[in-house]
């Protein structure tokens, strides 16, 4: 669609979690003039996956997640993955940096703190995939600066609380990149929202949950029910954006457009340990990642990672995968079945046939207890003990399903926007990487239902985001980026921690 730069132009997004408030925020900078409302049905902003305690926090980078690098039957490693993750996650520091200087984020340590990301292994096989995989990507400009060693004493300094008490004999490895980010999705959620009710223009309804949506002429109507006093309204937009999270899936199919038809979802939830004992809290000072078992999940490695959340540092290992029927942390448990219909019920069955030890692997989380959790603990930190830790659920992923010619179905772990032919409406399924990329897969939006201004908009994103559309992007630009992006993220003001010495490998 053509966004026209009237004042009475209209954009409902639904749900006020990380993505539909970003896509306000840039949409807002691009056309000061547009009147955006904002549906949610919690009463607070950012409470499902986008609050700090329901994700993992991490500014997802190709540093440390191993799976973004997997190696051939050649012993090949493809860092392709790795090097798409880090160059998005460039752009979202681009685009708060700007913010940041502009004056609508005040203060970057709310939402945002560096942190070294790390990848550890243990045992032959893995120490040498590690040390291949690192001298691959030291040649690619975006991890030149990664650091690995095999050397326990150096390894004691980066990470003690995993070295500590480890058998000897055991070979053991790490990677580590210092500009990591440790990111609170939930407190720039709602740093967003609030700036933009101070606009002029920009409407939020808590408490208010969009119950269906059609086609009326050109514009879209809704039918959204207010929570608290249970009245119904019927509010009319010429685009929506469907951020419902989880729940998108559900919406996406009631608005009818054929371009959803065959998507299913299938939910994976998430649970923590997280660490209660304040000494063992502050020797940890690293995000450290390991590899997935066979069948987990891609998103459910765990990782042993120091958080800062609301100004308490904390210490949380996770997430181990779950099963539940819900779309949402806070939806019904006939989320599932109740999604099922004739156009996706193939491709579900096909991925349920397809996906055996994906099964086996989530029978086998679920019928975890403490104690289980507690042991794949200590395959990282040796010294745990079962009283430092208590177990807290984390949010829920919805991965797609979608028809596949060959298979089918499919399931897919990443992201994606499903948008109709006229560019009206949009949705956003999948969960991985998520929030880090939020920049970038709203950018994507923009182009793909507002194709006609994206090329008028074109300089304007290039102000708040250098590296949009930019063929020169060299070693060079991207030290510079990274030296600014960390001077307005006040990166460079952070202490450094003594476990941030290096001595080569
Ligand atoms: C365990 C776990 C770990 C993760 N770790 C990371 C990580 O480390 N890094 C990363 O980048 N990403 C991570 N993610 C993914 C990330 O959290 C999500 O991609 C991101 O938060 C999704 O944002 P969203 O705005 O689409 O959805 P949400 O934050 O879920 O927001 C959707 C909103 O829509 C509302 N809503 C739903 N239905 C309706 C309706 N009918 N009417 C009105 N409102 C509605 C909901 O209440 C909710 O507030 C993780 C996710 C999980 C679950």
């Amino acid at each position: 669609m053509y966004l026209k730069n009237e004042k009475e132009t209209h954009a409902i997004l639904i749900g006020a979690g990380i993505m539909s408030a970003t896509l306000a925020v840039i949409l807002r900078r691009l056309n000061p003039d547009i009147k955006i409302t904002m549906y949610e049905r919690l009463d607070q902003v950012s409470c499902e996956s986008s609050d700090a305690m329901n994700n993992a926090g991490t500014g997802h980078s190709g540093f440390c997640e191993l799976n973004y690098t997997p190696e051939d039957q050649n012993g090949e490693i493809d860092i392709t993955k790795a090097v798409k993750v880090a160059s998005e996650f460039e752009i979202s520091k681009e685009f708060w940096a700007y913010l940041i200087e502009t004056g609508f984020i005040k203060d970057p340590k709310v939402f945002i703190r560096r942190i070294p990301h790390m990848s550890f292994v243990w045992g032959e096989d893995d120490v040498n995939f590690l040390e291949k995989r690192w001298k691959k990507m030291i040649q690619h400009p975006l991890f030149k600066e990664m650091k690995f060693s095999k050397d326990r004493e150096q390894l004691k300094e980066w990470i003690p609380l995993i070295i500590e008490h480890r058998d000897k004999q055991q070979p053991i490895a790490a990677t580590r990149m210092e500009i990591g980010a440790d990111v609170n999705y939930g407190a720039l959620t709602r740093t967003y929202v609030l700036n933009l009710l101070n606009e002029n223009g920009v409407i939020l309804h808590l408490a208010h949950e969009v119950l269906d949506l059609k086609r009326e002429g050109e514009k879209w109507q809704l039918k959204v029910r207010n929570l608290t006093t249970g009245r119904k309204t019927e509010p009319v937009a010429d685009f929506v954006f469907i951020g419902a999270g989880g729940a998108a899936i559900q919406l996406l199919d009631k608005s009818g457009i054929e371009e959803a038809e065959g998507y299913g979802g299938f939910p994976v939830s998430g649970e923590w340990l997280i660490c209660n004992n304040e000494d063992i809290i502050k020797r940890h000072s690293a995000k450290v990642y390991g590899k997935a078992k066979i069948g987990a999940p891609p998103m459910s490695v765990p990782h042993l990672d120091s958080r800062m959340i609301n100004g308490k540092l904390n210490l949380l290992f996770g997430p181990f995968a779950g099963f539940s029927t819900k779309f949402l942390k806070n939806g019904s448990y006939w989320d599932l079945p109740l999604s099922i219909a004739w156009s996706n019920i193939k491709p579900m069955i096909a991925v349920g046939l397809h996906n055996i030890p994906l099964t086996k692997y989530l029978i086998e989380q679920v019928t975890q207890n403490k104690e289980d959790k507690i042991e794949s603990l200590k395959e990282f930190f040796p010294d745990a003990k079962y009283e430092d830790w208590d177990e807290s659920i984390a949010g829920q992923r919805v991965q797609i399903i979608k028809k596949d010619e060959k298979e089918g179905g499919i399931l897919e772990f990443g992201t994606e926007i499903v948008d109709s032919a006229d560019g009206t409406i949009a949705a956003l399924l999948g969960a991985s990487p998520g929030a880090s990329t939020a920049v970038y897969i709203m950018l994507d939006l923009l182009e793909k239902c507002f194709p006609e201004n994206a090329k008028e908009w074109t300089p304007e994103i290039q102000k708040m985001i250098p590296s949009y559309k930019n063929d020169h992007i060299d070693a060079q630009y991207i030290e510079e980026s990274r030296k600014r992006t960390s001077r307005l993220l006040g990166w460079e003001m952070q202490k450094i921690t003594p476990q941030e010495k290096y001595k080569p490998a």
